[in-house]
């Protein structure tokens, strides 16, 4: 069956109602579903056997309609970051191996990129050809580059198949439908982006109005005039906290929309408290990643609570391990830690040119071990902890995940940003060490909250043996281009 039911309906009766849907809205330029199958299937019918093929993935139409092709034609596609540096997208040609590159026609592109032969993407529609048939289920569709949080990026190979499912998980879940439209502002090189935020909506046959840019005046123009749902990272609802005080419109808007949903790192318990005061809605959250695609959210007509991730998504497996990583942690205790391993039609195939680490990844019996560590409440809702390698903190014979304890900081005033990490300390194994961003703007007339009164704020609130033993003031902490903290960045760690 076909990856995009209302392309394809569109293609065969191009004078039809569905061909005059919208599908894909960026800035003043848009494209029907006619007009994406008039532009689609003839880049289509041009890709056809060209080997794997480089899209140059700025937050365009181009790009868009670029992956489209791909996925119709059945030629991998490998987006590329156009922030990366030389180095990064020269790992990256040189590990996918790409025939083409496929750019905007003004993009200027790298001299990392300078051996591929280049197509330049015509989005104004020529003529409507066939969509092409569907390839198979196992074809591998994407080509996507981890973030690179705790190492360097590994190709993970995602077949149609997961594409398929992991829609289609999302869409039972979240109601999601073709009447759905979905306003969107991340970049188009990760799964959130482009999988969730551009081929999720074209799946249902609904519609995405891309901002280009994130800003909260746009979220909330889109959401006034029509939109029903916002996809973002938690750095995007930090915006949106903080502006929501000052800007009386975006809490309107946001009260109004179908679904607000965050994911690609955890949501500070702050900013989900601050915005469900304010507009009476409460962010759901989603956890998944380049590997799993979606792994667990919360239903539509579920309760979404400050601080976890809901529930296996439909058609998902999910269990938390021991240390050893086969033993399964039974306990629904709210406190018992173990590692998210998970089983599913969402699985990514193999990391490219990677067999070892590609073994690495799955147990004897198949689960795929995330390396992000969780706990369930008695509900089942998972709460992740944080990860294996830089979130989970032994000292003192204590395990302690960074993210409560950074939650705890990000209440305290004149805290803007946090992070936590463990330290070697010769007497606790690792010692605890917040990274503080202060919040200058509020905080201009005080001097920032000190390290005493923090450690005190976080031993009170939580228990004595979370305290931070070093606080450490930074003026920004390092992120990835999603917002993530990456912690190996941070100096001296
Ligand atoms: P790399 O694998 O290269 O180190 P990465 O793991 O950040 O980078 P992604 O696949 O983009 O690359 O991110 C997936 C990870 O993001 C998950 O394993 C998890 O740690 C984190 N994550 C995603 N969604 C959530 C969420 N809702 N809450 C907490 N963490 C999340
Ligand atoms: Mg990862």
């Amino acid at each position: 069956s076909p990856l995009f039911p209302a392309l394809t309906e569109a293609s065969a009766d191009p004078d039809g109602p569905g061909a005059h849907r919208p599908a894909l809205r960026f800035g003043n330029r848009s494209l029907t579903y006619g007009e994406l199958a008039g532009v689609a299937a003839p880049l289509a019918e041009r890709l056809a056997g060209a080997g794997r093929i480089a899209v140059w993935a700025t937050p365009t139409l181009e790009t868009a309609v670029a992956v489209v092709a791909a996925l119709l034609a059945g030629v991998p596609a490998v987006p590329l970051n156009p922030k990366s540096g030389e180095s990064e997208l020269g790992h990256i040609v040189s590990d996918s191996a790409p025939t083409l590159v496929l750019a905007g026609s003004g993009d200027q592109l790298p001299s990392a990129l300078g051996g591929l032969g280049r197509v330049d993407v015509d989005v104004r529609a020529t003529r409507t050809p066939r969509v092409p048939e569907d390839p198979s289920p196992e074809t591998p569709a994407l080509i996507v580059y981890t973030s690179g949080t705790t190492g360097p990026p590994k190709g993970a190979v995602i077949p149609r198949r997961a594409i398929a499912a992991t829609l289609d998980a999302l869409a039972d879940a979240w109601q999601w439908t073709g009447d759905d439209i979905l306003v969107h502002g991340l970049p188009l090189f990760h799964v959130h982006g482009l999988i969730l935020g551009i081929l999720g909506p074209l799946r249902r046959g609904g519609s995405v109005r891309h901002l280009g840019r994130f800003e909260t005046a746009g979220v909330a123009r889109e959401l006034s005039e029509g939109a029903t749902m916002l996809f973002g990272v938690p750095t995007m609802y930090h915006r949106i906290a903080q502006a929501l005080p000052d800007e009386p419109a975006l809490a309107k808007s946001l009260g109004k929309a179908r679904l607000l949903v965050s994911g690609s790192a955890a949501l500070p318990v702050h900013d989900h408290e601050r915005i469900a005061a304010a507009t009476g809605r409460r962010v759901i959250e989603r956890y998944g990643m380049t590997e799993t695609l979606m792994n667990t959210s919360v239903r539509a007509d579920g309760e979404p609570r400050a601080g976890t991730v809901g529930v296996p998504l439909p058609g998902v497996e999910l269990r938390l391990t021991e240390e050893d990583g086969v033993t399964a942690v039974e306990a629904y205790d709210g406190e018992t830690v173990g590692e998210i391993q998970v089983r599913g039609p969402n699985l990514f195939t193999e990391y490219l040119n990677r067999p070892d680490a590609t073994a690495a990844a799955f147990t004897e019996d198949g689960w795929f071990r995330t390396g992000d560590m969780a706990v369930r409440e008695p509900d089942g809702y998972v709460r992740i902890v944080g990860r294996k390698a830089t979130d989970l903190i032994k000292s003192g014979g204590y395990k302690i995940g960074a993210g409560e304890i950074e939650n705890a900081l990000l209440e305290y005033p004149g805290v803007r940003e946090a992070a936590v990490t463990g330290e070697p300390d010769a007497d606790l194994g690792e010692r605890i060490v917040a990274w503080i961003v202060p919040d200058t703007e509020t905080g201009s007339a005080q001097s920032p909250p000190s390290a005493d009164e923090l450690a005190d704020h976080v031993a009170r609130r939580l228990a004595p043996h979370k305290r931070p033993r070093v606080v450490r003031y930074l003026d920004a902490l390092p992120r990835n281009d999603m917002g993530k903290i990456m912690k190996r960045a941070l100096p001296h760690d």
